[in-house]
């Protein structure tokens, strides 16, 4: 089999609502950048990246697609060292290492369906069939006013739709942040699971004075509280709070996430599929997670394509360690508006009684809705 063609294309939509995190970016549009790869046997896949649409594309139409096509897709090490080689100089972290994500996922997308099973099969097979999905959201829409009211009532409404767990974004000055998670703990009672993400808002003094004043509301884990790159902060942080510190959507490769754990950096490292380096690349870093005692729990945030490869992958995590009776895999579920979370593809992921369950098709999963594609592609 051999690739004859690499598809690099944009979906964009408007949303009705601006949100930002605390990075004070406003998302006034979702966009999606996939990667459509065709071969001379038929079998396409599709793969997503992560970051700024126009960039990855630009890596992936320039760099990485002519080194792809022609080639069999089944040779997916092969192909990710000859894509790593050539960004290697250039883009070892951030866009460079996302357009790779994105080839790589589609070539497994391809792989799986070769063989009629699903991706995870060929990653050794499924550990578990379910996953616990927690809501993240809790954003922010508005410049000034009250931040509480609007945090609690969307808080209320996740817990109302039975998901057990929320991660909030957290973005404001110290007290008024501590009063507005409070104020989620107070309306959701002790039940549902909080996590709280400040997108690496905060300097190390903030984060440590958040964190000393979130230890009694039972918070999960505090995702991102400093710059993902400056994990000396973080191994002080961790020794200065009994919270769980999490992060890795920020981080790429094998290199990035073994100097994490070298460093004791992270209790919970988030790589995300669309942009750590791909299917390919994170069962590296699953292993070095495993052997170091690091848990590793997906972060997810794109399309319905990143979604499907995600719980691939996810299915086939090693436990660890082995236990009677595991804690949940968790399950990033950004709850934002997207079209292409839930209709860009004709068997969307569905949630019920609290879990969604592993998708059983060839490849990742899904068929694409070409209708989507046509109706939101913009280049
Ligand atoms: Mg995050």
């Amino acid at each position: 089999m051999k690739v004859t063609a690499v598809t690099a294309m944009i979906l964009r939509t408007n949303v009705t609502t601006p949100f930002t995190s605390a990075r004070g970016w406003w998302y006034k549009t979702k966009n999606a950048m996939l990667v459509h790869v065709e071969t001379d046997e038929g079998i396409d896949g599709w793969g997503e990246a992560y970051g700024p649409a126009e960039c990855t594309k630009a890596v992936v139409d320039s760099l990485l697609s002519p080194l792809v096509i022609g080639q069999d897709p089944m040779d997916t090490d092969v192909i990710w060292e000859k894509m790593y080689q050539r960004i290697e100089d250039y883009a070892p972290q951030g866009f460079g290492v996302a357009a790779i994500s994105a080839i790589d996922i589609a070539l497994w997308d391809i792989k799986g369906k070769k063989f009629g099973v699903p991706v995870y099969k060929l990653l050794g097979g499924a550990f578990r069939s379910e996953v616990t999905p927690y809501a993240t959201g809790l954003y922010f829409t508005f410049e000034e006013g009250d931040f509480i009211t609007p945090a609690v009532e969307e808080a209320v409404k996740y817990k109302e739709l039975g998901f057990k767990g929320i991660k909030m974004k957290i973005a404001l000055n110290r007290k008024d942040e501590f009063e507005r998670v409070k104020a989620v703990r107070d309306a959701v009672g002790n039940d549902v699971e909080i996590m709280v993400d400040a997108n690496h808002g905060y300097s190390l003094y903030d984060a440590q004075y958040l964190a000393r004043k979130f230890e009694p509301l039972d918070i999960s884990w505090f995702e991102e509280p400093i710059s993902a790159h400056d994990l000396n902060g973080y191994a002080d942080l961790r020794t200065k709070t009994s919270i769980p510190l999490a992060g890795g959507e920020n981080n790429f490769t094998r290199y990035a996430f073994k100097d994490i754990i070298e460093k004791r950096a992270m209790d919970i490292i988030q790589p995300d599929l669309c942009c750590c380096g791909g299917i390919t690349e994170v069962m590296r870093i699953s292993a070095l997670a495993e052997v170091s005692g690091t848990t590793l729990m997906m972060h997810v945030w794109g399309s319905a394509v990143g979604l499907f490869a995600a719980l691939n992958v996810m299915a086939a995590l090693p436990p660890a360690p082995h236990s009677w009776k595991p804690a949940p895999v968790w399950m990033e579920y950004e709850q934002t508006e997207s079209p292409f979370r839930e209709k860009l593809v004709n068997e969307p992921v569905r949630r019920e009684n609290g879990v969604v369950k592993i998708p059983s098709g060839p490849g990742l999963g899904f068929t694409i809705n070409e209708e989507i594609i046509n109706k939101y592609r913009v280049k």
